[in-house]
């Protein structure tokens, strides 16, 4: 069919003076996205150990879900069946869905790789699955989801430029086929420009998804494995190159040190596992560092995680209550760390935001602005 999708729009809300920050709003048939804003990721269509309410107090407006986990289980027909996917885990702001892409070459076995598609094996009962950029978007579609990714081929780091400029290629030839294949106008397909870390062919995948026209564009195929310094530098190159009135996404980044860069570049909006998956690591994210709550120094600490956060966690619960319950393993002790791991991420990219529009971004998030040799601040939570 086309790209066009009448129902999203990106309003271009105030410019920083120093650096290529932006303020912004998206605009979807579920509502808005304030931008900077983090994204939570709910990959099996619900973010770990939350309830939407849950979800909604974070401050979180779009969220994320994954085509290649739904199609693999529940299936997408059931989604589907269910009304879609909003009604389906009872979430009524914007969602995401990515392609499968990134899944389909960082988490299958077996894959066979060519220009029509991919064949993998299901890792749930080792049948065969054929994932083409057809049955990716004939999936989302089916899901229902706002936003909706192009399947997009993500090569490894490190890989040759030759491996590079072939999956890059590629990419571009499947994101015509993606804008084919859509068929519904409620949803906005994004592209999604990859390159590695060659800035030249970054570039050229750029300016060949922006002459497309598409209602947003995504950078991906960064945080795979590569150092802080090489991330900053694509994102430095490559987001100017997007069209400006355009809804900018970084995918899978999401430490404070990676957010602050990236919207100093003029990204919009990002999404990483990290605060959920933190907390099931026992770990909290507090004003830029991450505590584990197992330690003996939290045992007869009876404030909370931090006094300046409004989340519900902070807002009821002690640092002593709340490592009692992660040492028991007690799954309210999880919850209570998503919740105040996900609104303090959401806080740090607000908090940005407020700066922005007053015009002191630069120096209020200097510390996160240095450059990535600074090794101490570039402590990366990869787990
Ligand atoms: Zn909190």
């Amino acid at each position: 069919m086309s790209a066009i999708a009448p129902d999203f729009r990106f309003e271009l809300v105030a410019e920083c003076s120093q650096t290529s920050a932006r303020v912004g709003v998206f605009h979807t048939p579920h509502g808005i996205v304030e931008t900077p804003r983090f994204m939570p990721v709910g990959t099996l269509a619900n973010v770990k150990t939350l309830s939407p309410d849950q979800v909604a107090a974070t401050g979180a407006q779009m969220i994320l879900s994954n085509t290649y986990h739904l199609h693999l289980q529940p299936g997408e027909g059931i989604v589907q069946a269910a009304g879609g996917l909003h009604k389906f885990m009872n979430w009524q702001g914007p969602i995401l869905t990515d392609s499968g892409g990134f899944q389909v070459f960082s988490l299958s076995e077996m894959r066979q790789i060519s220009d029509r598609g991919v064949t993998f094996r299901s890792p749930h009962d080792g049948s065969i699955i054929d994932f083409t950029p057809e049955k990716s978007i004939q999936i989302q579609n089916a899901l229902g989801s706002d936003v909706i990714m192009a399947f997009d081929e993500c090569p490894p780091y490190p890989a040759t430029r030759e491996q590079v400029e072939k999956a890059t290629d590629r990419t571009y030839q499947w994101l015509l086929r993606c804008i084919e294949a859509h068929q519904r106008s409620d949803q906005a397909l994004f592209g999604i420009v990859q390159g590695g870390t060659y800035a030249d062919l970054r570039a050229k995948a750029a300016a060949d998804l922006a002459a497309l026209d598409l209602p947003g564009y995504a950078i991906g195929g960064v945080s795979v494995g590569e150092p802080p310094e090489l991330i900053e530098h694509i994102v430095k190159a490559t987001t100017p190159l997007l069209p400006p009135h355009k809804l900018r996404y970084l995918m899978g980044v999401g430490t404070y040190r990676e957010m602050a860069q990236a919207i100093a570049a003029g990204i919009d909006v990002f999404d990483c596992v990290i605060p959920t998956r933190l907390a099931r690591h026992g770990a909290a994210l507090v004003q830029g560092e991450r505590w584990n709550l197992k330690n003996a120094q939290f045992r007869e600490d009876f404030r909370p995680l931090d006094e300046t956060c409004p989340c519900y966690t902070c807002q009821n619960f002690s640092r002593a209550y709340i490592g009692h319950l992660i040492r028991a393993k007690e799954i309210l002790g999880y919850t209570l760390l998503a919740i105040h791991n996900v609104t303090e991420l959401i806080r740090f990219t607000q908090r940005i935001r407020s700066a922005i529009l007053a015009g002191n971004f630069a120096d209020e998030f200097a510390h996160w602005l240095r450059p990535a040799d600074d090794l101490a601040a570039a402590a990366r939570l990869d787990d």
